[in-house]
């Protein structure tokens, strides 16, 4: 008994002492791990082939799990993303993407849940890679007046940058978007990765668009945000995997019940208005089992889904009518799809 008071003493002596010394042991703990991590980059270690980075995959509705439209799609020595909503390139650098070689940004339509968080990939690219020329902002008629919407907001914070860091840091000509408003067709074509979009249905925002994204015969399709359209089957067929926005009406019911009950009829007037532009996780299922790929992500999950327990009231009956896998995306979820094999890594950053 006294020997046991004497361990319990010891430990707690130690507790204390380590408790004391935190400040010198934290600085030289922090050091070690700082030196190690610092510059790393999260995806050095994937082989080729079309790898995606869910970054976000929320919606407006804030949610502290998940950052607004993002997807950072890696083929070969090329990095695009699709989509900057709030928080989401944040979060990719924070996990360790290294933004300095980013090609361009592609934007599905323009709500601003999917452009209002562009500036840090700007910085980000501009200031880890010395760019020298503008970052390209593509996407549906519009595109070009968010990038000069941009350019003029971050005008003052370019001249700051460059008079502190110097030109040979933050070269000029980087530090802003060059827009780029396209038609539906192929809008991305170099070194082998070919991406082509397509209209969905997301009135009364038009043109909204979806993507097919393909590298050395691997295959992503990205639905932006759509209700069900004989599109999307059709713009996925033969894909392997089919990232499709999800919306489950049951549950966002319940919440526009709830605003009601707390006399907030505007706001549940709005929850009943984005019924009609979003699809169910049951639809996303239908065009993935018309398309016949091999796996559904959903993604720009409505309403928050608090934790695992929840995806199965989440999905109803979306995996009854499609057999392959059905994921619920999570911000850091990892897609690799090897190429040269039918492979479907997932991972979490
Ligand atoms: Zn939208
Ligand atoms: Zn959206």
């Amino acid at each position: 008994m006294r020997r046991l008071l004497l361990l319990l003493l010891l430990i707690l002596a130690g507790a204390a002492g380590l408790w004391w010394q935190r400040a010198p042991l934290g600085e030289a703990l922090y050091g070690r791990l700082a030196e190690s991590r610092a510059g790393r980059n999260a995806l050095a270690s994937y082989g080729d082939g079309l790898t995606l980075v869910f970054c976000g995959t929320g919606s407006p509705v804030p949610d502290p799990n998940r950052a607004e439209a993002c997807l950072a799609v890696k083929a070969g020595n090329t990095l695009l993303l699709i989509d900057a909503g709030d928080g989401g390139v944040r979060k990719l650098a924070g996990l360790g993407v290294a933004l300095d070689g980013l090609d361009g940004v592609l934007l599905t339509h323009l709500h601003s849940d999917h452009i209002e968080g562009l500036a840090p990939a700007l910085l980000l690219r501009w200031a880890g890679g010395a760019a020298t020329t503008p970052l390209p902002l593509i996407g549906p008629p519009g595109t070009s007046d968010v990038a000069a919407g941009y350019n003029l907001m971050l005008k003052a914070d370019a001249g700051y940058r460059i008079a502190h860091h110097g030109t040979a840091i933050v070269p000029p000509g980087g530090g802003q978007f060059a827009g780029q408003d396209m038609a539906p067709g192929v809008v991305w074509n170099r070194d082998g990765l070919v991406i082509t979009a397509f209209a969905v249905n997301h009135a009364p925002v038009a043109p909204a668009y979806g993507y097919r994204i393909s590298y050395k015969d691997r295959t992503v399709v990205v639905s932006g945000d759509t209700a069900a359209t004989p599109a999307m089957a059709l713009a996925a067929r033969g894909a392997d995997v089919l990232v499709h926005e999800a919306l489950q009406p049951r549950l966002v019911a319940a919440i526009t019940r709830g605003l009601r009950a707390a006399n907030q009829p505007r706001t549940a007037q709005i929850t009943r208005d984005i019924l009609t532009y979003h699809a169910t996780p049951e639809q996303a299922a239908t065009a993935a089992a018309q398309a016949g790929v091999q796996m559904l992500m959903l993604t720009h999950i409505v309403p928050q889904v608090p934790n695992r327990f929840f995806e199965a009231a989440f999905l109803g009956d979306a995996p009854q009518r499609f057999s392959g896998p059905i994921r619920m995306a999570r911000d850091g979820t990892v897609l690799h799809l090897p190429a040269g094999n039918r492979e479907i890594v997932e991972k979490a950053l």
